[in-house]
């Protein structure tokens, strides 16, 4: 089975071929990253209008070079929700157009089973039964996999999700959006301990996080410097460095404990903060130390992208074909919980 993908939920247009029998074919991408900067975050009206002017030269791209057409495709997946609704109506209308024309039918894709699949896509994927955590940049949850469509929610977090609050962080010290990575690289060179920040909720007993505090933590911080001098390039990486330490505590505790609670030994790690290269030092050393084995998406596959999605469509229509619609209607799920 042959699935073209779509991704347009955010600030990402991805649009990628997967095969069931061959695996991923082709995928490319449009970061808006650099349209985005100059706002300091996503500003959706111009996300969509992007989204438009990006999609179909993008799937042209995978076609060619996959050496496919249209007409070798068996069905168009793609993200219905959750994000931004005029985003995500752009590869909406786009999917269902093209299904429409060709009499295909569509896989609505819930994104967040893409980010949780994503591991799925690398040269080391994980079996079933996981333990997932998935950070992104609008969620943090840790998650039971059983299977595909099987997915129970142990613990979410209570209040910002930690890209946002690496995001958050980033622009209280001044660097540039989305944060995540600026923060995790000036982090590297900080002070270990000069500044040291809580672990909100980690002892707790549930599988719940919060950053606000944390986020509030670094402001309180950088202001206090800043009212005997501006921040130099050290006190941020000093403040990055806690603001990541603890991040990284809660987030690699939390999901120990739930890996040891279901008896699995497989964490799989997915979502744009699955890119830090922090988090995946301290998981790889875990999973030395306690027996157990960690997987993550490919880095580039981290963040959104239309492989992930042309896979969760695939695996799930495999399992339940009557997710293969065709349909003269559309609407998207801007709030779409994946449990329900
Ligand atoms: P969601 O998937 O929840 O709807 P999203 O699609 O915006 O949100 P992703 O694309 O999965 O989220 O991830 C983006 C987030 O990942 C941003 O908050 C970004 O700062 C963070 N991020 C990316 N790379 C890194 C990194 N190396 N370290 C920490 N955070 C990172
Ligand atoms: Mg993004
Ligand atoms: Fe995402």
């Amino acid at each position: 089975m042959l699935i073209l993908g779509i991704e347009s939920s955010c600030d990402e247009t991805g649009v990628a071929l997967y095969d069931s029998a061959r695996g991923l074919l082709a995928h490319a991408l449009h970061s808006q990253i650099d349209m985005h900067v100059a706002y300091g975050g996503v500003v959706p009206e111009l996300a969509s209008r992007d989204h438009i002017r990006r999609v179909l030269p993008l799937t042209d791209v995978v076609l060619a070079e996959a050496g496919v057409t249209l007409n070798d495709v068996d069905a168009i997946a793609c993200t219905v929700g959750p994000g931004l609704a005029g985003a995500l109506l752009v590869g909406t209308a786009c999917a269902n157009a093209i299904a429409f024309a060709l009499n295909k039918p569509v896989i609505d894709v819930h994104h967040l089973e893409g980010h949780l699949l994503s591991p799925l896509l690398s040269s080391n994927p994980p079996e079933f039964p996981f333990i997932a955590l998935l950070v992104s940049g609008g969620h943090t949850q840790l998650m039971r996999v059983d299977g595909v469509g099987q997915y129970q929610l142990l613990g979410e977090t209570l209040d910002d999700a930690a890209g946002e609050a690496f995001d958050k962080t980033a622009k209280v010290l001044g660097l540039s959006y989305p944060g995540g990575p600026a923060v995790s690289k000036i982090a590297e060179s900080g002070v270990p301990n000069r500044f040291k920040f809580g672990r909100p909720m980690m002892h707790n007993g549930d599988f719940d996080f919060s950053f606000a505090g944390l986020k509030t933590a670094v402001l309180t911080q950088a202001k206090k410097l800043q009212m005997i001098a501006p921040l130099t390039d050290q006190d941020k990486a000093d403040i990055a460095h806690a603001f990541v330490e603890s991040a990284v505590d809660v987030l690699t505790y939390k999901a120990f404990k739930a890996l040891q609670a279901s008896g699995f030994n497989r964490l799989v790690i997915a979502g744009g903060v699955g890119a830090n290269a922090q988090l995946r030092a301290r998981l790889n050393a875990m999973a030395i130390k306690h027996g157990f084995k960690v997987f993550y998406p490919e880095l580039h596959l981290c963040t959104d992208n239309g492989a992930m999605i042309a896979l969760a469509g695939c695996l799930s229509a495999q399992q339940d074909p009557s997710l293969l619609k065709h349909q003269d209607t559309f609407t998207v799920r801007p709030r779409w919980p994946l449990y329900s």
